[in-house]
């Protein structure tokens, strides 16, 4: 199974399936109001100290938070699949970031890849990183390049006419480079006849953490 993790909202697979990303918006808020309060107290003053500590521990429970999702998204993963196939990180995309989106985005990601291997040689999976050079822009179908800013969304090739959805196109070819990279050929079903995400599955992040939960 191949996955493109290209925004950090969700991941893609390449059987069609969409993973909710946790909603953290409510601990976001939560943390931008803190920090909001923070910026109005006087620096180094005792209720600055409070602020500061208290900001502190929200972003603590932010990451506790997101961590633990990761354990279980990884857990739910090389359990579903024989062979997980993840993008080495993509710095081009991520160029069209700015710094300090990208840098978390860096972190995250990487911190997924630790997980997701260390999983995989638990449960006897393969994870392969593949090189993410081209994902988002060749067709899955006839591998042709075509430009696509980042907001654009669809994939539909100026070549074949293959259509799909941007990150569903970018997780087949994470897909076929997995193949390659294992020296399996081509997967068995080429883009079209496979399901195609026309009609993506939504797996929920409850079902996700429900199921890594039993492997962990
Ligand atoms: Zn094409």
């Amino acid at each position: 199974m191949g996955i493109d993790l290209g925004i950090l909202n969700y991941i893609h697979t390449s059987d069609g399936e969409t993973v909710d990303w946790l909603d953290l918006e409510d601990e976001y808020e939560r943390l931008r109001r803190e920090q909001r309060t923070l910026s109005r107290k006087e620096n180094s003053s005792n209720n600055y100290e409070k602020q500061r500590k208290e900001v502190a521990k929200i972003k603590r429970h932010l990451r506790r938070k997101v961590l633990d999702y990761q354990h279980k998204l990884t857990t739910w993963l090389v359990t579903e699949y024989d062979a997980v196939f993840v993008e080495d990180l993509d710095v081009t995309g991520m160029l069209q970031e700015d710094g300090n989106a990208r840098n978390k985005h860096d972190a995250a990601w990487r911190q997924f890849i630790t997980l997701l291997e260390y999983k995989g040689d638990l449960y006897g999976t393969r994870v392969v990183q593949v090189e993410a050079r081209g994902t988002t822009k060749e067709c899955a179908q006839c591998g042709v390049e075509s430009e696509k800013p980042i907001w654009v969304r669809e994939h539909s090739c100026p070549s074949c006419g293959f259509e799909c959805d941007r990150d569903a196109n970018a997780s087949l070819n994470v897909l076929q480079s997995g193949f390659q990279e294992l020296g399996l050929g081509w997967p068995e079903s080429t883009p079209v006849e496979t399901a195609l995400p026309t009609d993506t599955t939504q797996v929920s992040a409850k079902r996700v953490i429900e199921a890594g939960s039993l492997g962990a």
